[in-house]
């Protein structure tokens, strides 16, 4: 139960952030305002940033009537100005557990494909808090360990070693222009290294952050116009694999189109990869439509696949992939190809509140993994309008609760991990994780 409500935070026209001197924080869940619960209250994780949504007026909990308001102006002396509500877009590792609780007016233009996340003031903590809890203790991602003052000669060196390799050039791009840290990661030869291959997808999510229809939001990148050769992902990838740091190449790593797609250079390549070292882990990011190209990249020595889903109901997975020559069931395959491989076996969960801990998700999300077998699962923020998403997904409701979703997948299925980033093969199963355990049916 709720003991001590943080404070409603809001905007004015400028940006200006201010806490209201009496109205409290709410969430949203799916459509409906909650009350955030003192579980699910941390400070806000250092490295988010905040937002202010557009011409959106906050709704807050006004705990003297009891009742949740709308709150479209504040009055300064005898003037009154118009506000808008404010959003966090956390740091990685953590997931949310409430979206924003704001008016979504029906006809306005979609959010730019963030995560957005519901944020007060903690008068007591004298900080910003956000329903959200951490599911990877993993800081190598922190942007402290991105200092371009140190990237820029490494890229270049890396350039002159590779003169004609394009994927090389792409990933400098990625790495300079879009600070892409998985690229940066491959100049600075430590941890996980992005091997883009796809320039064609055959789904178009709707949040997609490399394609986008001109009539909704723009796509946060460019996609790979090429596909490399296996020689190039080689000249790059086994450098990596022997040298680096806790070593992970991965394929399909974001803004490109989905690798599966362009599985035979991939297999090659890995193939090549595996016969040059022992060493590092190579993982593959997909959609996972098209399941005899798992068997053959497992065949290739492929070391743990992640499949990405925004629902285990299939009629949701289609509302959000819009799937073009493959099915829901396409997928299922796919993970359990993975896992009948002895493969470490990741689900990607896009998630959002009231949708990913709907009731119907919860029950279907148990029946997933216990009929999978799935080792890992990475909550995701799925970053996208949430408006948009609730009504494209036809949410009417609330959720029983993010954090209570978890709870009830540790119960009942200990030896789930949760996290947020890829793991290296010496960490699939840490302590108190073992492999194979049994899968029902
Ligand atoms: S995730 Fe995107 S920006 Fe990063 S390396 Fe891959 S294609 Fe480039
Ligand atoms: S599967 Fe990936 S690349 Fe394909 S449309 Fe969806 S987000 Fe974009």
């Amino acid at each position: 139960m709720q003991n001590r409500i943080p404070k409603m935070v809001y905007a004015d026209a400028k940006g200006n952030i201010f806490d209201h001197p009496e109205l409290c924080m709410a969430g949203m869940s799916g459509t409906v305002s909650v009350l955030p619960e003192d579980v699910e209250l941390i400070p806000l994780p250092e490295d988010s940033r905040l937002f202010t949504m557009p011409a959106m007026p906050p709704v807050a909990w006004d705990a003297k009537k009891k009742m949740f308001v709308t709150v479209d102006e504040m009055r300064n002396g005898r003037t009154s100005h118009r506000i808008q509500a404010v959003a966090a877009f956390m740091a990685p590792g953590y997931v949310r557990t409430l979206l924003p609780a704001c008016v979504y007016p029906a006809n306005k233009a979609h959010l730019p494909l963030w995560s957005y996340t519901a944020v007060g003031w903690d008068e007591e903590r004298d900080c910003f808090v956000v329903a959200a809890t951490k599911v990877d203790a993993n800081t190598n991602w922190n942007p402290v360990n991105y200092d371009d003052r140190t990237l820029d000669p490494l890229v270049r060196k890396m350039l002159q070693e590779m003169p004609d390799n394009r994927l090389l050039e792409q990933l400098s791009r990625c790495a300079v222009d879009y600070h892409c840290f998985a690229a940066k990661n491959l100049f600075y030869r430590r941890w996980e290294a992005p091997l883009p291959t796809s320039p064609v997808c055959n789904s178009a999510c709707l949040g997609c952050i490399s394609l986008q229809p001109s009539e909704c939001c723009p796509s946060n990148h460019d996609r790979i116009a090429f596909v490399p050769t296996p020689e190039e992902l080689c000249e790059i990838a086994i450098p990596h694999l022997e040298q680096a740091e806790q070593a992970i190449v991965s394929y399909g790593q974001g803004c490109e189109g989905d690798p599966i797609l362009q599985a035979g250079t991939i297999a090659e390549a890995t193939r090549r990869m595996k016969a040059a070292t022992p060493r590092g882990t190579v993982n593959f990011n997909s959609n996972g439509s098209l399941p005899d190209r798992i068997q053959q990249l497992c065949d290739a020595g492929m070391d743990s696949f992640r499949f990405s889903l925004n629902s285990v109901r299939e009629d949701l997975y289609n509302r959000y992939y819009r799937p073009k020559g493959y099915t829901f069931a396409d997928v299922l395959r796919s993970v359990r190809c993975a896992k009948e491989n002895n493969r470490f076996t990741m689900i990607n969960y896009l998630v959002s509140p009231g949708v990913s801990d709907a009731p119907d998700e919860v029950e279907t999300l148990l029946r997933f993994v216990a009929d999978t077998g799935v080792d890992m699962i990475q909550m995701r923020n799925l970053s996208i309008d949430p408006d948009y998403y609730n009504r494209e997904m036809g949410v009417v409701g609330k959720g029983i609760g993010m954090y209570r979703l978890l709870q009830l997948l540790k119960k009942e299925f200990p030896r789930l991990q949760f996290g947020y980033y890829n793991r290296t093969r010496e960490n699939f199963f840490p302590d108190g994780f073992e492999k194979g355990w049994p899968v029902s049916g």
